[in-house]
């Protein structure tokens, strides 16, 4: 589409998105300035942009500048460049709500929340799907949205939104926003709580008016921000009422996952049958509460997505003593704000606590007396002495309510370690299907 002709816009961060955003760009007409601090992503992109640091150079004429959501702008310097010059920094969210038509044919559902972004993003575009429409998923669940077939009728975009993504955005005009929940996370890159939650908000106020509002109030602050918003459907985990039909989809925060899931469906005019059929072929996602083997009755339970408190807490509660707790715990990294937060109210349900990672000896100091604890420090460690500790019926659970980048690159490889370790180091372990 010629959405892009005669524009300017740098673009800063050349992985994934950026990529694809530098050639959907190039492809509707736009004149780019490009550039990563890596050799070989400039080169990717050098036949299709000028190569050159916009922290660099005068910004002046640009229409915008399109960073990833990973570039910390609370603290690099192309904030006050771009300030300085008038120009906007944006994302490629706000770029596809740029290039969409007046009158779309299509339907842009966005998701945010602090947790279960990524699942309910799945889970309703698996609705959709399965209702015979068109779907595509993108944001933060790791597809770029450039580049992507435009939908045609009846089409629907499933938006994984993080907060990062939505600071990115002016022009986003859902026509249904829905938010999970809210607790203290990422606060580096915010100036505290009520920032971040303000941040959450803004996708509501980008909304015109008449488009559907959804909004989780099983806790505190999204019950208190949906009062101060007109028009919101709220949902409660409790409508979920009876989940055992659907395997993939267990515990207290996926019944959250599925009230929102099914309340987008609802006002998708997708039919309640369909969308619960739905629920039962949907197979989860790798690295959330992922069964990754089984050996001599006991469960490894790959949860490596928990990277704050409030996503392990429901990892913990899925598991009720009977009658002896039963959850060995490995546990650490680089710990979030609150620390071990709600995943205290658990404790009962843990048999021993293993610590990794940077902040194992405070983890490990805070379990103390509560349960008993290993200080582990390395994953594998960590994994090798739940085994040898774990009795038939026991789970071996990592959710290590912390991000990973003090001993992995993310959490994707701290999980895939984790599952090769279950597979390497268990005796007769298999592969569960
Ligand atoms: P996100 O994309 O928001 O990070 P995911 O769906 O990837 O969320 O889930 C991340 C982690 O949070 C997983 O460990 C999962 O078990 C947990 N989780 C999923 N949904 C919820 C929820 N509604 N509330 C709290 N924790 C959740």
């Amino acid at each position: 589409s010629p959405a892009f002709a005669g524009k300017h816009y740098a673009v800063l961060g050349l992985a994934r998105s950026g990529l694809a955003t530098v050639e959907a760009l190039s492809a509707s007409g736009a004149k780019i300035t490009a550039w990563d601090t890596r050799e070989d992503a400039r080169a990717a992109v050098r036949h299709l942009a000028t190569i050159a640091d916009p922290t660099e150079i005068n910004l002046a004429g640009f229409d915008g500048i399109v960073v990833s959501p990973g570039v910390p702008l609370n603290r690099h310097p192309i904030t006050g460049r771009a300030a300085a010059a008038g120009v906007p920094i944006i994302g490629d969210i706000e770029l596809f709500a740029l290039a969409r038509p007046d009158l779309p044919v299509h339907k842009v559902v966005g998701i945010t929340g602090t947790n279960g972004k990524s699942t309910t993003t799945a889970l309703v575009a698996h609705i959709v799907r399965n209702a015979g429409r068109p779907v595509r998923m993108a944001g933060n669940i790791g597809l770029p949205i450039m580049g992507q077939n435009p939908l045609g009728p009846g089409g629907v975009y499933v938006l994984e939104l993080s907060s990062y993504q939505i600071d990115l955005t002016r022009s986003l005009d859902c026509d249904i926003a829905a938010l999970l929940n809210l607790s203290p996370d990422h606060l580096d890159r915010y100036s505290g709580f009520a920032a971040y939650i303000a941040s959450k908000a803004r996708l509501f106020a980008m909304q015109s008016s008449g488009h559907a509002r959804i909004i989780a109030v099983d806790g505190p602050e999204t019950t208190r921000l949906a009062d101060t918003i007109d028009g919101v459907r709220r949902v409660r985990a409790a409508e979920t009422g009876d989940q055992s039909h659907w395997p993939a989809l267990q515990g207290p925060h996926n019944a959250q996952n599925i009230a929102v899931a099914l309340a987008i469906a609802d006002a998708l005019g997708i039919r309640r049958s369909s969308a619960e059929a739905a629920l039962a072929s949907f197979a989860g996602l790798p690295h959330r509460m992922e069964l990754v083997g089984e050996a001599s009755g006991v469960l490894f339970v790959n949860d490596s997505k928990a990277t704050n408190a409030a996503s392990a807490a429901p990892a913990l509660a899925a598991w009720p003593p009977m009658p002896n707790p039963r959850i060995h715990w490995i546990v650490g990294g680089i710990a979030k704000e609150d620390g071990l937060g709600e995943c205290g109210d658990w404790i009962g349900h843990v048999a021993r606590a293993y610590t990794i990672g940077e902040s194992g000896a405070m983890f490990a100091a805070a379990l103390n007396g509560r349960v008993a604890v290993e200080e582990c420090e390395m994953l594998g460690t960590a994994v090798k002495h739940a085994i040898d500790r774990a009795r038939p019926g026991d789970v071996v659970l990592l959710s290590p309510a912390c991000a990973s980048f003090d001993q992995f690159k993310d959490y994707e490889a701290r999980g895939d370690a984790f599952r090769a370790l279950t597979v390497s180091l268990a005796p007769g372990a298999r592969p569960v299907a």
